[in-house]
């Protein structure tokens, strides 16, 4: 049996036809850029996450650059992030000109909540949480470590689009939120997208200049801002599929359940953290934790079973961070979870056979 670590072509076969005959139409009237597609996603996707506004852009990394750059982050400003966090985290914050300044994890894989108000300097401007493998991140006190200091909280929903923290969507806590619709992401593009969700009017002003030359009346430029407007054809694409959304993270979720019931107590396996009352999290990755991680790897591989790890370096140890003057040792937790993580196969698709078959290879394993 083979088993790949993830596969599109179950969401692709579902939403095939649709997606072509939208295609046709926005052939047809030429309406590539900011066309109606578009304008349907936002209102759609804003009413899922019950924000007053979302704004369709290029990809997950310009969502986060343009949100902290829409609250005035920038040269000289401090933004704390997760030291265990996909890099675009800590680049979104290096593009505006600010630091990152990284949070251990703790044995979640999200950011360690209680290290948070010690990281905070005159200097520090955001929080940027994220809600790694689809778990959510504790908000609460994410936002009342921010109420205290009066920093701006953007949430990296990269990895979470339908998770749920008390009830209320990822994504819509935060004073203004990033998200990525990279194709392999929950609610994956058919090529590069993202998308800033918002209650706050101000921000969503700012977002929207910064989104398209710094201009909202054609030729009239009332700030210095990027292209970074998401493409007609790829929001037709999410508009086909973010109907499926909840039903595609339910199959993550029932994938997972079986995980978690066949590999409880299984050599030194260490499973993703449970899920807690009133919060719902989405399993964009299904994460195990092992001493012998490459060994099981390499034997997986064998079995026919395809594996990622998330992330094999973080980002205070890449030489595009060597000027910070991080060293190993400086964020033992997220090093410890670099080291033993490993990914098991997670895909809208996947069969319980398939699942099944990856847990008794893993069993023998360790047997
Ligand atoms: C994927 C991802 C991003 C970046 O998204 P792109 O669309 O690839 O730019 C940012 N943060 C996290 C946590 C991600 O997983």
């Amino acid at each position: 049996m083979k088993v790949p670590f993830v596969s599109l072509k179950a969401t692709t076969d579902e939403l095939k036809e649709q997606f072509l005959s939208k295609v046709e139409g926005i052939l047809e009237k030429g309406d590539f850029i900011t066309g109606s597609e578009l304008k349907l996603f936002e209102s759609d996707y804003s009413a899922y996450n019950n924000t007053s506004f979302c704004i369709g852009v290029n990809n997950g990394l310009d969502a986060l650059k343009i949100a902290l750059k829409a609250g005035d982050i920038g040269n000289g400003d401090e933004v704390i992030v997760p030291a265990n966090t996909f890099i675009a985290t800590w680049l979104a914050v290096s593009e505006v000109g600010a630091t990152p300044i990284p949070v251990d994890a703790d044995e979640t894989g999200n950011i360690n909540v209680d290290l948070l108000q010690a990281a905070v300097t005159s200097k520090t401007k955001a929080i940027i949480p994220v809600h790694l493998y689809g778990l959510p991140c504790n908000m609460d006190v994410v936002m009342s470590v921010a109420a205290n200091k009066n920093l701006l909280v953007v949430e990296d929903n990269a990895q979470a689009q339908g998770a749920r923290y008390n009830g209320k969507k990822t994504g819509s806590i935060g004073h203004i939120n990033a998200t990525s619709f990279y194709p392999s992401k929950n609610l994956g593009a058919a090529g590069d997208a993202g998308a800033i969700t918002t209650n706050s009017v101000e921000l969503y002003g700012k977002a929207m200049l910064l989104r398209s030359y710094g201009s909202s009346v054609k030729y009239v430029h009332e700030i210095a801002g990027y292209n970074s407007r998401m493409d007609t054809i790829q929001a037709a694409f999410l508009n086909t599929k973010l109907s499926k959304l909840d039903e595609h993270n339910n199959w993550r979720i029932r994938i997972a359940k079986l995980y978690s019931v066949e590999l409880k107590g299984i050599g030194d396996l260490i499973l993703p953290a449970e899920t807690l009352p009133d919060c719902r999290q989405i399993y964009h990755l299904y994460t195990i934790r092992t001493q012998q991680r490459d060994k099981l790897r390499n034997y997986l591989s064998e079995a026919g079973i395809e594996t990622g790890i998330h992330y094999p370096l973080s980002p205070h140890l890449q030489q595009a961070y060597q000027h910070l003057g991080y060293k190993k040792g400086d964020f033992p937790v997220t090093e410890r979870i670099c080291e033993t993580t490993l990914s098991l196969p997670m895909y809208y698709g996947l069969t319980e056979e398939q699942a099944g078959y990856v847990c008794k290879k893993l069993k023998g394993f360790f047997m």
